[in-house]
C-alpha cells in the first residue's frame, strides 16, 4: 500500500506535543495546552527560532533576470511595448510604504518601469490618526461591514487629501491612484494635462451605500480605473480595466529554493516529509476558517494519513487574530499532526519552504479579496483546494487548476481524493502553474500597465496604411 494510503491510528490525549512554535514573541504566544506532559513527546521537535529582525531587502531583479521564467520573446515584447512610451512621466500614489500588498506589489513593479526609462514616481500621501482611522472603516464599509459615517469622517477625509493634495506636484503625464484612501487628489485634474487612473484592489460588490456614494462622485472623474476580478467592480461612467493582481516570481515567497532548505524548515518545525502534509498559510482570520480546516482535516484523516500544517502571523498585534488561534489550538486538540505556527512578518523564505513542501495546499477562506496565497501555491505547482470565494475562482478554475469547496465536508472529500489519486493532483499542480505564469506574475502586470499607457496617452492608435 502507498504510504499515503496507509491509516495512522490517532495518537493518544495524553500525548502532549502539538504545535510548534515559530515566532519571536515569549513562549506564551503559541502554548501547548498539556504543558505537563503526562508521556514523552510522541517526537522531538526542535523550536524553530526565525531572526528576531527582518532582514534587509534584497536588490529588486533586473528585467533580464525574468528571461529564465517567461522567455526572452516575452522580455522582448515588454522592451518592444515599452519603447514608445520612454521618457513619459507616471506618479503612482498609495498610502503606505511598507506592510499590505499595495506597497509589495510597487516595490517591485516601479524598478521594473525605471529600468524601461518609463520614470515612474512614487509617492505616499500622509495623514494623522484621524484619517488612518477614517480611511480604514471606509475600507471594511466598502467591504460590506457596518459603518456609521458622518459629516464629521467625510471632512477628515476631504480635509487630508486636500493637505496632499496642496504639498504633492501634478506635473506627470499619467497620475496613478491606489485605493480609496487619495482618491480625492483627483481635484487636481483640472490644473493639467494628465491622464488619471484609479487602481482599486478591494472588493467594491457590496459596498456600504453612503460611503460608496461619498467617493463615487471623485471616482468617476478619473480617465480610467482598474479591478482586481470582474465581481469586483462597480457600473460607473468611466472605463474599467482587469487586472489581476500579481506575484514575483523572483522574491524570497516565490523563488525556488534548495531541496535541503526545504528540508530544514521541515526539520526544524517537525514536519515528517514522508507523509502527506496539508497546509493552509493565512492570518488567523475567521474569514480564512481555519478552524474549518481543522474539522476538514479530521475528517479525511479518518480515511488518508496527513500531517496538517497552519501558518500564520499577526496574532501578537492583532486582539482578535489572537482569539482566533486560541480558537484554532482549541479545535487541534492534541492531534500531534497538527503544526501550528506563528511567524513573524519577514518570514518570506520560510512560508516558500512550506509551501514547497507541502503535498496540497488550501485556503478555505469563508470571504476572500484575490487571495495571493492561492497564486503563491500555484506558482509552486501545488494542487489547491479553496473556498468558492472572491478573487479565487478567477484561480482555482474548478478540477482543471485547483478544486473549489463550499463546506468542511467538501474541502475533506477533495483531501481524500487528492491524496488518493496523485496523478490528478499533480496534473491540477502542472495547469496551475500555467495558469499562474501566464496571468498573476509581475512581469504581466507590467505589460497590462504599458498597454494602458498606451492606450491613455493616444499612443497604440492603428498605423494608417498608405
Ligand atoms: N502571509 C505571510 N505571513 C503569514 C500569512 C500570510 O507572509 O503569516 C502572506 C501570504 O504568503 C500572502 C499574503 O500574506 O502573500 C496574504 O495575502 P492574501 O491575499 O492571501 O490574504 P490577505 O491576508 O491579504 O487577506
Amino acid at each position: 500500500m502507498p504510504e499515503k494510503d496507509k491509516k495512522v491510528t490517532p495518537p493518544a490525549p495524553s500525548e502532549p506535543i502539538r504545535g510548534v512554535k515559530a515566532s519571536v514573541e515569549p513562549d506564551s504566544m503559541i502554548e501547548r495546552r498539556n504543558t505537563e506532559p503526562a508521556t514523552p513527546p510522541v517526537r522531538e521537535r526542535r523550536k524553530y527560532k526565525v531572526s528576531e529582525t527582518p532582514p534587509p531587502p534584497a536588490p529588486p531583479p533586473k528585467l533580464n533576470d525574468y528571461a529564465s521564467i517567461i522567455g526572452q520573446p516575452e522580455i522582448d515584447e515588454i522592451r518592444y511595448i515599452a519603447r514608445l512610451l520612454r521618457g513619459k512621466t507616471v506618479k503612482m500614489v498609495n498610502s503606505t510604504a511598507v506592510g499590505g500588498g499595495v506597497a509589495e506589489i510597487l516595490n517591485r513593479l516601479i524598478p521594473l518601469m525605471q529600468e524601461l526609462e518609463v520614470q515612474t514616481k512614487w509617492e505616499v500621501i500622509t495623514g494623522g490618526n484621524d484619517f488612518f482611522e477614517v480611511t480604514k472603516g471606509f475600507h471594511n464599509a466598502l467591504h460590506g461591514g457596518d459603518y456609521h459615517p458622518t459629516k464629521e469622517i467625510f471632512d477628515i477625509f476631504l480635509m487630508y487629501n486636500e493637505q496632499n493634495r496642496q504639498r504633492m506636484e501634478f506635473v506627470e503625464d499619467i497620475f496613478v491612484i491606489h485605493d480609496p484612501q487619495p482618491a480625492a487628489l483627483i481635484r487636481s485634474k483640472e490644473r493639467n494635462r494628465g491622464k488619471w487612473i484609479w487602481r482599486c484592489h478591494i472588493d467594491l460588490s457590496n459596498p456600504h451605500r453612503e460611503v460608496w456614494n461619498f467617493l463615487k462622485p471623485f471616482i468617476e472623474q478619473y480617465d480610467a480605473t482598474i479591478f482586481s476580478s470582474p465581481a469586483f467592480t462597480r457600473q460607473l461612467s468611466v472605463p474599467q480595466y482587469l487586472f489581476y493582481p500579481s506575484i514575483d516570481p523572483l522574491s524570497e515567497k516565490n523563488k525556488d529554493l534548495d531541496e535541503s532548505y526545504v528540508q530544514k524548515v521541515c526539520d526544524d518545525f517537525g514536519i515528517d516529509r514522508s507523509r502527506p502534509v496539508i497546509t493552509q498559510i493565512s492570518r488567523f482570520d475567521r474569514l480564512k476558517d481555519p478552524v474549518g480546516v481543522i474539522q476538514a482535516y479530521k475528517l479525511a484523516k479518518k480515511y488518508v494519513d496527513c500531517q496538517l500544517v497552519l501558518a500564520g502571523g499577526g496574532a501578537s498585534d492583532d486582539p482578535e487574530g489572537a482569539v482566533v488561534l486560541a480558537e484554532v489550538m482549541n479545535e487541534a486538540g492534541d492531534d500531534p499532526d497538527v503544526i501550528i505556527l506563528n511567524l513573524p512578518p519577514w518570514s518570506a523564505l520560510e512560508i516558500n519552504a512550506l509551501q514547497r513542501a507541502s503535498t496540497i495546499v488550501i485556503q478555505k477562506s469563508l470571504k476572500e479579496g484575490f487571495g495571493l496565497t492561492v497564486t503563491e501555491a500555484l506558482w509552486k505547482r501545488k494542487p489547491v483546494i479553496a473556498g468558492a470565494v472572491g478573487g479565487i475562482p478567477t484561480q482555482v478554475i474548478h478540477k482543471l487548476t485547483g478544486v473549489l469547496v463550499h463546506s468542511v465536508e467538501g474541502c475533506a472529500y477533495q483531501i481524500r481524493y487528492l491524496l488518493t489519486h496523485p496523478d490528478f493532483a499533480a496534473q491540477l499542480g502542472r495547469h496551475g502553474h500555467e495558469h499562474s505564469k501566464e496571468n498573476f506574475l509581475l512581469t504581466s502586470n507590467v505589460k497590462r500597465w504599458l498597454i494602458l499607457y498606451q492606450q491613455m496617452l493616444g499612443l497604440n492608435k492603428p498605423v494608417k496604411v498608405t
